[in-house]
C-alpha cells in the first residue's frame, strides 16, 4: 500500500480506502493530514479537497461527470491555495519562533 504526503506540510497522511465490489476498484478513498491542513475525499464519483489556511477552511470539489475545463479550474485553484497555505505555515512558524525567543518565560 502506498502512502501520500500532505501537500502543505509534507506529513504522512492517514488514509482510508474501502472497496465495494459493485462500485468499481476504489469506491471510497479518504486521506487526512494529522495536522488538519489538508484532506482529500473520494466517494461515489465525487472528489472533495479541503485546505485550511490559518483556521479558514477552503473546500473544492468536482464530480466524475464534470468536464475537463471545470476539473482544471478546480485543480488550478487548489494549486494556488496549497501554495498560499505553505507560505502561511512557513510565516507562522517564523513568527512563533520569534515570539518564543522574545518571551521565554511565558507559558501558553
Ligand atoms: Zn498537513
Amino acid at each position: 500500500m502506498h502512502y501520500e504526503e500532505c501537500p502543505v506540510c509534507n506529513t504522512e497522511m492517514k488514509e482510508y480506502t474501502e472497496t465495494i465490489d459493485w462500485m468499481g476498484p476504489i469506491a471510497e478513498h479518504y486521506a487526512t493530514c494529522p495536522n488538519k491542513c489538508y484532506s482529500y475525499e473520494y466517494a461515489y464519483g465525487y472528489t472533495t479537497v479541503q485546505i485550511t489556511i490559518r483556521g479558514h477552511n477552503l473546500m473544492f470539489g468536482w464530480s466524475y461527470s464534470d468536464d475537463k475545463k471545470t476539473l482544471k479550474a478546480e485543480t488550478d485553484a487548489i494549486d494556488a491555495v496549497l501554495e498560499a497555505a505553505r507560505h502561511a505555515q512557513a510565516e507562522d512558524s517564523i513568527i512563533q519562533d520569534a515570539d518564543q525567543a522574545q518571551r521565554p518565560q511565558e507559558s501558553r
